[in-house]
């Protein structure tokens, strides 16, 4: 915009200076902002779109040049288009891009050389060669530029319209939701709007910020060097975050006493639960030993029956024997 104003200095004599001068309205519209950043966001893509665009449209005019110079012959301005291969670019460039059927159709319905019916050859070639310009000129390339364009716009319009939607549901300063203000109004809170529009007015911060500048530093209190310190280092720290006059803080104080309280009660219940777990485990175990001494008791019992038993036998066999075994001792 001060580009416009210094071109209206500059050329103050000129009466188009005064029609670039309109352009302000492009700073006086968030809308067209968002429009002209459409193009100047993905300039890079479009500058290299346009540049591919080029080398393609001279790899047309290339073969154009030595395939078809008779068809780019003007008979009104009486010269050929392609007297040069600067000027067969350049005739490329302008009547290929303006023409809306491409090349071919500005030879065909501009110079009137359209595609020889009678030869073969020549029709098939220029089929191919004007088709092969339609739709990679026209069609592809001109579209890719356009969805580069377009897509941009509809994301700076989403994040606009994001932008938008918050501002709309939350406070600009502390960030608390419109919600909680409206809740509030049930219970004596005067809502939403007054909150921004008096306890939470973000001019009243921009003035608040104007008058620390233009006040004497000396003069300044405690709360005014703090915040003028704050702002000076560029935090934001002394701007109320997440509370508000209107949210009592009573209430919340309530709250998170209740919460805590619950918080407890849940870990005393769990204590308990755990203790009653660990007495129910041990009983399990202690009747599990019990289990087990009884049947080591069945064993000892029965080895002992057993042994009683052996030695029964033992007494009751023949003494030959007996004293056999006892001389193999010895
Ligand atoms: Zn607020």
């Amino acid at each position: 915009m001060s580009m416009c104003a210094v071109f209206g200095l500059v050329y103050i004599d000129t009466p188009i200076a005064y029609a670039v001068q309109l352009f302000i309205v492009i700073e006086m519209s968030p809308t067209l902002q968002n429009v002209v950043r459409a193009v100047t966001i993905p300039s890079a893509q479009l500058l290299m779109s346009a540049l591919l665009g080029l080398i393609i449209i001279y790899v047309f005019s290339l073969v154009g040049f030595y395939t078809f110079h008779s068809d780019m012959m003007n008979t009104g301005q009486n010269i050929n288009e392609c007297n040069t291969m600067l000027n067969c670019v350049r005739s490329y460039i302008r009547n290929g891009m303006l023409y809306g059927g491409g090349i071919g159709d500005f030879m065909s319905g501009e110079l009137g050389h359209d595609a020889p019916l009678d030869q073969d050859d020549k029709y098939v070639y220029r089929l191919i060669f004007d088709m092969a310009f339609f739709i990679i000129v026209i069609v592809l390339l001109m579209n890719i530029v356009f969805g580069i364009i377009i897509d941009t716009f509809g994301s700076l319009r989403e994040s606009e319209n994001e932008r938008h939607e918050l501002m709309q549901s939350r406070c600009f300063i502390c960030g608390l939701s419109k919600d909680l203000f409206e809740d509030m109004r049930q219970s004596g809170g005067r809502g939403f709007s007054s909150h921004w529009k008096e306890e939470h007015n973000y001019w009243n911060y921009i003035f608040f910020i104007i008058y620390l500048e233009k006040k004497d530093t000396s003069e300044y209190n405690g709360a005014e060097s703090y915040i003028a310190d704050c702002v000076k280092n560029e935090d934001i720290g002394w701007i109320p975050d997440g509370i508000a006059l209107a949210i009592p803080r009573v209430d919340e104080e309530k709250m998170r006493e209740e919460r805590m309280e619950a918080m407890f009660r849940q870990l005393e219940f769990n204590s308990l639960n755990s203790s009653e777990d660990i007495n129910s485990e041990l009983a399990k175990m202690n009747k599990g030993i019990t289990k087990q001494i009884e049947g080591l008791r069945r064993k000892v019992t029965k080895l002992k029956s057993d042994q009683k038993r052996l030695m029964r036998t033992v007494e009751d066999l023949p003494s030959g024997n007996k004293k056999g075994k006892n001389g193999a001792n010895e």
